[in-house]
């Protein structure tokens, strides 16, 4: 079976209403999706990923008011989030109904729920009698798709449909916010920031290193990788010879070859580095370099914060799977 790439969403609806696999565009990063109460679609997506058990799939749902289907004892706290931030890239952890299987959120009592901002994927969600599990379309540890390409090339011959909503805006994955009792906890860096959420709810923790911690596997140190080595430098820094390339935030590096370096944003604009950190991390793997040398933003703004911690992790060896 060969994907056909499409924007016919009454196909998609129609597929997984029968139980099959499709992959749809959102603002973050590319999913892929199953009805969430068909165990056996959801079992279908941790195969077809390659993903281990232990790693609970995001819910994606039509509006904030399925929140109370899915989830309970719902603190007020997400509630002004998800009116802050919905349809948008935030995902919330809350204690999870019985109707929510078991098998979505990895033997967890709670389950992430967020509603995806983008326009062809809320209206396949209302089309739907049922909630999306949906992680992101990749291989497990590799860079997230943010083209219906992308998901092609990576899982193509595994589903039947690949939903074209275009390049991913956001790019990379959604913040993620936990509740420790009643108070929020980030749980993953995205391109909401802390100072954003604290707007909304007042100072919040985190707590995005706990990579053993299987309450959040989406935060394994490791994670986000190409294959290609990928080694962290300061801007400036020397380069030993060889066949190498360079990922850079705004500045060329001064020794290596132009043709063998890409800028995520010639201007520094943080939203374009993120929009364009996955498809730039793809194109040099496929590059056939030695190593891809990569530096960190320096700039003190969450987003960076958020992209630094995707690229820290992609510079981790890949996790045995
Ligand atoms: P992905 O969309 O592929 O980034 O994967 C979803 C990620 O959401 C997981 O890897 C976890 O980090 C996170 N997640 C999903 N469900 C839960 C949960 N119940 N508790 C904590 N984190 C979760
Ligand atoms: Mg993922």
């Amino acid at each position: 079976m060969k994907a056909e790439i499409g924007t016919d969403i009454d196909k998609a609806a129609q597929l997984l209403k029968e139980g099959q696999v499709v992959a749809i565009p959102t603002e973050t990063v590319y999913g892929l999706a199953a009805n969430c109460f068909d165990i056996r679609a959801v079992s279908t997506v941790f195969e077809v990923k390659r993903r281990p058990n232990f790693d609970p799939l995001i819910v994606h749902i039509a509006s904030a008011a399925i929140m109370d289907e899915l989830a309970r004892a719902i603190p007020s706290a997400a509630r002004e989030l998800a009116a802050t931030f919905w349809p948008g890239p935030l995902t919330l952890v809350l204690p999870k109904r019985e109707i929510v299987p078991y098998d979505v959120t990895a033997g967890l009592d709670t389950v992430a729920l967020r509603m995806p901002n983008h326009p062809m994927t809320l209206s396949l969600l209302s089309k739907l009698q049922f909630p999306l599990a949906a992680p992101s379309a990749n291989p497990f540890g590799y860079i997230s798709p943010t083209t219906a390409w992308h998901v092609m090339q990576q899982l193509g011959y595994m589903i039947p449909y690949i939903l074209d909503g275009g390049p991913a805006e956001i790019g990379i994955e959604s913040t993620i916010i936990g509740f420790d009792v009643d108070a929020p906890v980030i749980l993953r860096y995205g391109i909401i920031t802390q100072s954003d959420i604290e707007k909304v709810v007042g100072k919040v923790k985190s707590r995005v290193h706990t990579s053993a911690n299987p309450q959040a596997p989406g935060m394994l140190d490791s994670h986000y990788a190409p294959k290609t080595r990928l080694c962290l430098i300061q801007a400036n820094e020397e380069i030993p010879d060889g066949y190498v390339a360079y990922l850079g935030f705004q500045q060329r590096h001064p020794t290596i070859d132009r043709n063998h370096q890409i800028l995520l944003s010639q201007t520094g604009n943080i939203y374009e580095a993120a929009r364009n950190l996955y498809a730039a991390l793809r194109q040099l793997d496929e590059g056939g370099f030695e190593c891809i040398y990569v530096s960190l933003i320096t700039d003190a703004s969450g987003e960076a914060q958020a992209i630094n911690d995707r690229i820290t992790r992609a510079a981790q060896t890949l996790p045995t799977n």
